[in-house]
């Protein structure tokens, strides 16, 4: 079979829902001569379950480092060496203030805080704050409890973002302080809890196509609903080094997912610049139909200006939820 072929295949499987391991071999085997035509593939699939929308968003850390886990790529571990500010809990008016901010550029908000988790303390009072600024929000504060889900969901958190980084296996040697079991359970407690579950992982940290394949379709177990795609973003002082991978597999890895989540929102997030520098664009060809826009936890990203400039060129608009 030719590449036409293979991706007209793919496509109609894809856009009935019907991928499968088998499918997802194909993407990953693809020839990087005939990438233009999976990339093909990919766009209209995008197309087909959101049109010309795509869905940014803008995080917040509302307290960085200090981090007592041991996550090898992360800048705020405490057993890491990288060179960054140490912040208590951000207060009520400096989230409602950056919250604000975000829905000027028509982007949804989202709390992110460093550690295993906040106290039961912190997280009521994150929730208040984000009560005041009227639902719709997002959270991302750790491992927490059934009644503290409870409590962010009452208070207007409509989704939570809890990644599984790699698959099982991989996640041993970038994680021993918490166990991938957690991770999934916390999952499955957000779940429960009613409001969507945003979960991904972070790529180029050393995986294999094996790795990612599990990790993609164990989400698809899960049944999430948003994906995050973080490419890593090897900060000085982390135990990583940085990634081998061309932008093309990045964006082959935006392909896999896409294929395999066809109508899910796919997010581009930390390390696209970085690591795809002038093929950002190719993003959403590639698939994507998300993106963090603006900076990251610790490093900085494009402006909002930037992306909101590269949106209108490629004739996409934006849509916030
Ligand atoms: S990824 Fe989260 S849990 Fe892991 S070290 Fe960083 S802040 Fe801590």
């Amino acid at each position: 079979m030719g590449a036409f072929e293979k991706a007209q295949r793919l496509y109609e499987r894809a856009i009935q829902k019907k991928t499968n391991e088998e499918d997802l071999d194909l993407v990953i085997g693809w020839k990087e001569e005939e990438l233009s035509v999976l990339f093909s593939c990919a766009d209209l699939v995008r197309r087909h379950f959101f049109g010309n929308t795509v869905n940014p968003c803008a995080i917040m850390n509302i307290k960085s480092g200090g981090c007592p886990e041991d996550c090898a790529f992360c800048s705020q571990s405490t057993h890491n060496k990288a060179n960054i500010t140490v912040t208590r809990l951000s207060s009520r008016e400096e989230i409602i203030k950056r919250f604000k901010v975000a829905r000027k550029h028509n982007l949804s908000f989202g709390v992110v805080s460093s550690g295993r988790r906040l106290s039961y303390k912190e997280v009521k009072y994150v929730a208040e704050a984000l009560r005041e600024c009227g639902g719709g929000v997002h959270a991302s504060l750790g491992i927490l409890s059934k009644e503290e889900f409870a409590l962010l969901r009452e208070a207007g958190v409509v989704c939570y973002n809890h990644n599984l980084e790699t698959s099982r296996e991989y996640f041993k040697k970038i994680v021993t302080t918490h166990s991938y079991e957690e991770r999934v359970e916390t999952v499955k407690r957000v779940k429960q809890a009613g409001m969507d579950v945003c979960c991904g992982g972070i790529f180029g940290m050393g995986e294999t196509w094996e790795d990612r394949k599990w990790l993609c379709l164990e989400l698809k177990r899960l049944d999430v609903d948003v994906i995050p795609l973080n490419f890593l973003n090897a900060v000085p002082g982390t135990r990583v080094s940085r990634p081998a991978e061309s932008p093309l597999e990045f964006l082959k890895i935006v392909t896999v997912f896409r294929i395999a989540h066809p109508d899910k929102t796919i997010k581009v997030c930390g390390g696209r610049e970085v690591n795809l520098g002038r093929m950002q664009n190719l993003m959403f060809y590639a698939g994507a139909n998300g993106y963090i826009s603006g900076d990251y936890l610790t490093t900085k990203g494009d402006s909002i200006d930037s992306d909101d400039a590269m949106i209108r060129a490629l004739g996409l608009e934006k849509t916030a939820f």
